[in-house]
C-alpha cells in the first residue's frame, strides 16, 4: 500500500488551527487521520481525553522523551506538547494522510526529520484579529494571553520556512485552499 503522507498544519496560538482541520476532516476524500497530541496542560472544559489531547503529568511526559517515542516536542507557554511516533508512523503504512496541528519549534523538529512533509502555516487577517480570537476563548488569565499574543509575534516570524501560507479569514475558504493544496501534493 502506498504511505500517506505527512502534513504539517502549524500557525500561532489562536489563529484558528483546530477549527480549520475540524472542516478539513469533512472532506473524505482526502483520507486524513488526526495525530492526537500529549500535552502536559490541564484540559479546558469542553476537552476530552483521548480525542482533543492525551492529558499527563510532567513525569510521564519526561518518561516518553528519554525512551525516544515522540517524533518531536516542544514547550509551550509552560506547558509541554508533543507528537507521539508510533500513532503517525502506523496511520502513514495504512495510507492515511496524517496531520498534525503542532506550533512552530516541533514543526522545525518535523521538517528536518521528515524533508517531504507538506508544511502549512496559518496566518490570521491581522494580529488585531488573533488577539480578538484569542480572548474570545475567555478561558485564560490575562498573563497567559499576553505570553500567547507574544509568541504568536515570534511564531509569525517563521512563516516563510513552510512550503504554503494560508491566511484564515475565513473557515471555508481557508479549508478550501488548504484541500486544494493537500491534493495537489498527493
Ligand atoms: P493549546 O494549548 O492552545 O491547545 O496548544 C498550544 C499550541 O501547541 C498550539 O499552537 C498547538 O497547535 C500546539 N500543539 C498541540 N499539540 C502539539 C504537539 O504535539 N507538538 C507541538 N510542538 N505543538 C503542539
Amino acid at each position: 500500500m502506498k504511505k500517506g503522507l505527512l502534513i504539517i498544519l502549524s500557525g500561532p496560538s489562536g489563529v484558528g488551527k483546530g477549527t480549520v482541520r475540524q472542516e478539513l476532516f469533512k472532506d473524505e476524500s482526502l483520507n486524513l487521520a488526526y495525530s492526537i497530541s500529549m500535552t502536559t496542560r490541564k484540559p479546558r472544559p469542553t476537552e476530552k481525553e483521548g480525542i482533543d489531547y492525551f492529558f499527563v503529568s510532567e513525569e510521564e511526559f519526561k518518561e516518553k522523551i528519554e525512551k525516544g517515542e515522540l517524533l518531536e516536542y516542544a514547550q509551550f507557554v509552560g506547558n509541554y506538547y508533543g507528537t507521539p511516533q508510533f500513532y503517525v508512523d502506523q496511520l502513514l503504512s495504512e495510507g492515511k494522510n496524517v496531520v498534525l496541528e503542532i506550533e512552530v519549534q516541533g514543526a522545525l523538529q518535523v521538517m528536518a526529520k521528515c524533508p517531504h512533509a507538506l508544511t502549512i502555516f496559518l496566518v490570521p487577517p491581522s494580529l488585531e484579529e488573533l488577539e480578538r480570537r484569542i480572548r474570545g476563548r475567555r478561558t485564560e488569565e490575562e498573563s497567559i494571553v499576553q505570553e500567547r499574543l507574544a509568541k504568536a509575534r515570534k511564531e509569525i516570524a517563521t512563516k516563510d520556512e513552510y512550503k504554503y501560507v494560508v491566511e484564515n479569514d475565513d473557515v471555508v475558504a481557508a479549508k478550501e485552499k488548504i484541500a486544494k493544496i493537500i491534493k495537489e501534493n498527493l
